[in-house]
């Protein structure tokens, strides 16, 4: 391995292990330094000690580069590998062995903290066949939410990026407004392959402005994922919140009815949909996404956490639309349309 990818893997892995940023930012920037130039340049100025005198090279991203340099591997991504935690169950290990992609990830365009590039190339390190990026719309203000002319600009980006061996697939994390209508122009939306429609606002509304928004969301044609439902948060930086109140009987089986999948959110702190709405909405006939919700490279990887709650919870894979092939999925994004 190259010294410039042994440092993004460490990145990667911290951030999977969600390290303080600061850490992972350390990395990043070794890798940003040293991005441009050749083995035999780093090898001579890791010779006469300019290297290690380089602006964003610190001392441990010295070590890494200089035992990449020998050819073997790092000895600190060697215990970031060990200590790797894999999905705790065979059935878990086995359903995200089906997963194919992710369709909820973010980038710098919004609140990510990345290039659209590292997510793609993490996405490549896991061996994903596709990511949607699903940056926020402009209701979000806080998020830095695209406004139509950004996502128009992201749009060109995007295709750019795209390629043969790993999709990159034009999305959108939209929100679902007070009135259950989604926070993008209908023509733009129509441009993306995936739209997760999300509630960011008045999640504390009573069960009945909850419910309404989201069979609004489920209603327009271009959802094709309802965004961690409840909107809970059960641990983390940010604290806990508690789930919003919603007609589960009503809001599962419009979702089932209108063929909307129901995201399996995988980040720690959401572990959304809860155990129970999990079941019933297995019982009602819902489709499944699961989903990251990477808002940096290292968080794709959190998706066997996912696949772990979805083995747990008995979801049949068939009724997963990540386990299904691409253009299968694809089909099911612009069905309603
Ligand atoms: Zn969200
Ligand atoms: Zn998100």
């Amino acid at each position: 391995m190259t010294p410039q990818e042994a440092l993004a893997e460490i990145a990667f892995r911290l951030e999977r292990d969600r390290a303080e940023p600061f850490r992972i930012q350390a990395f990043r920037r070794a890798v940003a330094a040293i991005a441009d130039i050749g083995d035999d340049q780093l090898r001579a100025r890791a010779a006469d000690g300019s290297l290690g005198r380089t602006k964003g090279i610190g001392g441990r991203s010295l070590e890494v580069i200089t035992q990449a340099l020998e050819g073997g591997t790092p000895d600190y991504l060697q215990r970031l590998r060990d200590e790797a935690e894999a999905p705790s169950s065979d059935a878990g290990r086995e359903l995200l062995s089906l997963l194919r992609g992710d369709l909820h990830t973010h980038s710098e365009w919004s609140d990510g903290t990345t290039p659209i590039e590292s997510m793609v190339e993490a996405a490549r390190i896991l061996g994903r066949e596709y990511l949607a990026l699903t940056d926020h719309s402009p209701n979000l203000k806080v998020a830095n939410g695209l406004t139509a002319e950004r996502l128009t600009e992201q749009l060109d980006v995007v295709a750019a990026l795209d390629g043969p061996g790993m999709r990159l697939l034009p999305g959108i994390e939209v929100d679902v407004l007070e009135d259950g209508t989604l926070d993008q122009e209908p023509a733009l939306l129509d441009r993306l392959d995936v739209v997760v429609a999300s509630l960011h606002s008045r999640l504390r509304a009573d069960r009945h402005e909850i419910t309404a928004r989201l069979l609004g969301a489920i209603a327009d044609p271009h959802t094709s994922v309802i965004g961690h439902i409840t909107g809970r948060l059960v641990e983390g930086r940010r604290g806990t919140r508690p789930q919003s109140e919603f007609d589960s009987a009503r809001v599962f089986a419009a979702a089932a009815d209108a063929g909307v999948a129901i995201e399996i959110n995988s980040r720690p702190e959401r572990q959304d949909p809860p155990d129970d709405l999990l079941a019933e909405a297995i019982a009602a006939g819902c489709l499944f996404s699961i989903d990251t919700d990477a808002h940096a490279p290292g968080h794709l990887d959190l998706l066997g956490l996912g696949a772990e709650r979805a083995a747990a919870a008995g979801v049949p894979s068939a009724r997963i639309v990540t386990t299904w092939p691409l253009d299968e999925l694809l089909t099911w994004t612009h069905a309603r349309r």
